[in-house]
């Protein structure tokens, strides 16, 4: 038996052209799990997964009702958002596991990023989040709140947040009892909620943590032995979308470092991953993967994706 961190990527929730439905949602996460059940049920796994699109909608439910209900902090939203696609995926991953007979309960936790005050992100934010405003708006809302703006040309302004790294999970204890319990821990879901400590506790910021780099950090806490990254490609490649494009298969971490140095991996995409597998390698992780959700049953045995390991091949 494995322990193992399973990222799962937008598309599970989402594809192109899907209504944004709870239950379409709840369908794809279904059929994600199935891919996976026998992992599950082998191993000891721990679930995460992005919020992006949903967290785009609370808030645009938030600014859309905003003379008659409080809206909420842009972490609180995130809290919202964990437990919206919590619920998504308990009811996939319970259709599934009744359908085939496994007893492993989902357990999804309200998760905690720690991030440092002083994470140069925090003077630089850079992530573009939420609605579009009009220049008017926008000016105001600069003016009314500190929020930092940037127009999208031919589509309005948008709010910009940090983007700072996680150094710690508050949850850390509960995640690993869980698993020691026989549950399926859904932990750190988009990235986590971020957090900073204070002498008196911790205290919610307003800022969006790369769901990858969360993920991987889950992995080295819970001492996963092979951390998997599932998106909508077969893996990471080089000269991406040109004519000489290569799928990167094993690989190890000191070459796929080489790639990332020379710029093989966009900075919004495919580059966190990589980043977050690397990181995961560096401090001790024996196994990274980053493969396609379709391939999911394949990527879990280790037979397809971009196999990332410690040391040389
Ligand atoms: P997720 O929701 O799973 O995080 P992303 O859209 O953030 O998905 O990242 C996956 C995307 O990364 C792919 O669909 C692909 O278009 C893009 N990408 C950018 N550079 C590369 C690369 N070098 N190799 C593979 N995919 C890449
Ligand atoms: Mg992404």
């Amino acid at each position: 038996m494995e322990r193992i961190v399973i990222a799962f990527g937008g598309n599970a929730l989402l594809r192109k052209g899907d209504d944004q439905t709870f239950e379409t949602q709840a369908d794809r996460a279904e059929q994600a799990f199935q891919k996976l059940a026998k992992v599950i049920e082998d191993n000891e796994v721990v679930i995460s997964h992005g919020n992006g699109p949903q967290v785009g909608s609370i808030l645009l439910q938030n600014e859309s009702a905003v003379r008659t209900v409080k809206p909420m902090p842009l972490h609180a939203c995130g809290a919202m958002s964990q437990g919206l696609i919590g619920e998504m995926l308990s009811n996939g991953w319970d259709r599934v596991r009744f359908r085939l007979g496994i007893s492993k309960e989902p357990s999804v936790l309200m998760t905690r990023s720690v991030v440092d005050p002083d994470d140069p992100a925090f003077s630089n934010p850079t992530k573009p989040i939420g609605p579009y405003y009009s220049s008017d708006e926008s000016a105001r809302l600069q003016r009314l709140k500190g929020w930092k703006m940037r127009e999208e040309p031919g589509k309005g302004f948008r709010r910009l947040v940090p983007s700072p790294i996680p150094v710690d999970i508050v949850e850390r204890n509960q995640i690993v009892s869980l698993l020691r319990e026989g549950f399926l821990p859904v932990a750190s879901g988009g990235g986590g909620i971020p957090v900073i400590k204070t002498p008196a506790g911790y205290t919610g910021v307003d800022a969006v943590i790369d769901k990858d780099l969360a993920s991987s950090l889950l992995a080295s806490i819970v001492e996963a032995t092979t951390f998997i990254i599932l998106t909508d490609v077969e893996g990471a490649k080089r000269n991406f979308g040109m004519e000489n494009e290569e799928l990167i298969g094993k690989v190890t971490a000191e070459r796929l470092q080489r790639d990332l140095d020379q710029g093989q991996f966009a900075s919004g995409s495919m580059g966190p991953k990589v980043r977050a597998a690397l990181e995961f390698i560096k401090r001790g992780g024996k196994k990274a993967i980053i493969g396609s959700l379709d391939n999911a049953t394949k990527v879990a045995e280790g037979k397809s994706g971009t196999i990332i390991e410690a040391g040389s091949l």
